[in-house]
């Protein structure tokens, strides 16, 4: 443990807060970790003063970045990907230790972390606008693509250093600055995540506020970031009601928001489907992290024919599950978040069972260290109950049971959230049924393949209560600067558009 702080910098006690210089003057916060219960290190969070301060540095920093072109500003991304590979093996290990993933998922974690920095550097080069003909000769219309300015990034405790990486890597070449609020919940990432980007930036002679940093409670300092016109957008990742008030508040000052919340995601299973394939990706789906990603399986739909088999060979492949300390490789499931994550998980089991549904297996607390571990449940349901079309963060499996696609697809859709979905199916007809406009109405829809995950090249994000935002891959970057119609005119002369002549 004290090797892997040492590697990444971390001292006992962290200041919170920089924008080219360090600051905490505010509470300090004990980080303890759930793999073990044991202190990890200490933060000291940043004051709303000190927060103006490091907005109005990042603010400024914004200034001569944008006019680094953006395939030098891709160079520096490139040096972060570099040295996120140098200190891969230490970072993952502190997600794992500060958030409890399994280690695997932790180095899988940064991994993604050095992709995105790839996929950005790409991208560096291209940031295309379009050009379109005009109705009026020898003029011409074109879009182009400028830089924002500060983009605030909020975000969730369960991918602790992904998400900033997602948003940073393309906020960056995108030209704009960050300024990052993390979890409380996983603060010494930040600040290791930050300390790498500060490395980076100096070593090319940028102003290192480029890369700024605000750890606070997130009512207080999420609100400031909330409600300053000079962040001039918002990306926040986290659950439903926090993006309901974050929205309002950035959208009260016309901020630019991407929204990325909860997801309440399905797997309908075919009577037409593989079912070593649909073992597999339910499995990993709903315990991975264990069940805390915001594309976790939290529902499959499995068709009467086959839910009895697929049932029990559903609950023997979670009676193997090991279940432990995430460092150690045979654990597949490490503890959860925290001990309020264990008892959400307990007291939406018993809401289960209060509302007709019918538990399976698991949602016992283990009697481990630091008192975070749980052993996965499942819970039979005759349909979308109330607590079902809640998400409830931990690994709880509703299993329900259809007759006809269009039944399944309505059940697939019956809840609030539209993250992620996926039907397991050797039929082309219906997984193309499932494609279609009548089929999934969710962000991410896969066929053959779960729900849970992603891949960097795609954009990501979902409907509905999720949000509707996407970021990192695809042409997500458009969401990171604002677009500027153009018309040149080459003529000589004025010729109005619409056909209007003037007698001046
Ligand atoms: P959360 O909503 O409790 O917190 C998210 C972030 O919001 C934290 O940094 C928190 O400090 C901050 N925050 C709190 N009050 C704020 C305020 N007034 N203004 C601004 N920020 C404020 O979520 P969590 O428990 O950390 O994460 C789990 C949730 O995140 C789940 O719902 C999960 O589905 C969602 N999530 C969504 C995605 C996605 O891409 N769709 C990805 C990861 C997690």
């Amino acid at each position: 443990m004290q090797e892997t702080l040492k590697a990444l910098s971390i001292s006992d006690v962290n200041p919170g807060g920089f924008a080219g210089d360090w600051m905490g003057g505010g509470k300090h916060q004990t980080v303890v970790s759930p793999v073990n219960g044991e202190k990890l290190a200490a933060v000291a969070n940043v004051t709303p003063a000190e927060f103006d301060t490091i907005l109005g540095k990042c603010h400024a920093a914004a200034e001569a970045w944008k006019q680094v072109p953006a395939p030098k500003r891709g160079e520096v991304v490139r040096a972060l990907g570099d040295e996120l590979r140098k200190h891969k093996e230490a970072l993952g290990m502190l997600v794992s230790l500060e958030m409890g993933k399994a280690l695997r998922e932790g180095l899988g974690e940064v991994q993604e972390m050095i992709d995105i920095c790839d996929f950005a550097v790409g991208l560096s080069r291209q940031l295309y606008g379009l050009t379109m003909t005009s109705e009026r000769g020898q003029h011409r219309i074109q879009e182009q693509w400028h830089p924002l300015g500060v983009v605030g990034v909020i975000t969730a405790f369960n991918f602790p250093v992904a998400v900033w990486s997602w948003n940073t890597a393309i906020a960056l070449v995108c030209g704009d600055t960050v300024l990052w609020k993390p979890s409380s919940k996983t603060p010494l990432t930040a600040i290791a995540c930050t300390k790498i980007a500060e490395t980076v930036l100096r070593r090319f002679g940028y102003d290192p506020a480029i890369c700024s940093l605000t750890i606070g409670k997130g009512s207080e300092i999420g609100d400031l970031i909330n409600t300053d016109p000079r962040v001039a957008l918002v990306s926040y990742t986290g659950s439903v009601p926090g993006g309901r008030h974050v929205g309002k508040l950035v959208q009260e000052r016309f901020g630019r928001q991407i929204l990325e919340l909860g997801g309440n995601n399905a797997v309908i299973v075919s009577d037409k489907a593989d079912l070593d394939i649909a073992l597999r990706t339910i499995y990993f789906g709903a315990i991975g992290t264990s069940g805390q990603r915001c594309t976790s399986t939290r529902r499959i739909i499995v068709h009467a024919s086959i839910y009895e088999t697929f049932k029990q060979r559903l609950l023997d492949a979670y009676r193997k599950t090991s279940i432990g300390d995430p460092r150690e490789a045979k654990n597949l499931m490490g503890p959860l978040v925290d001990p309020a994550a264990v008892d959400t998980l307990l007291a939406a089991i018993e809401t289960v069972k209060a509302q007709g549904g019918k538990l399976l297996i698991g949602g016992e607390k283990l009697p481990l260290p630091g008192g975070c571990y749980v052993t996965p449940a499942i819970a039979e349901v005759s349909g979308n109950l109330d607590i079902v079309k809640e998400e409830t963060f931990a690994p709880l499996l509703y299993l329900m049971k259809y007759t006809t696609l269009d039944e399944a697809i309505a059940l697939q859709n019956g809840v609030p959230q539209g993250l992620s979905s996926a039907i397991i199916t050797n039929d082309l007809v219906e997984s193309e049924r499932f494609l279609s406009v009548t089929g999934s109405d969710c962000g991410m829809a896969n066929v053959n393949a779960g729900t849970s995950g992603a891949e960097i090249g795609g954009a990501f994000g979902g409907e509905k209560e999720t949000g509707g935002g996407r970021e990192s891959g695809s042409d997500a970057w458009k969401a990171y600067m604002r677009r500027q119609t153009t018309v040149i005119n080459f003529s000589g002369k004025v010729e109005l558009a619409q056909g209007i002549t003037l007698d001046i």
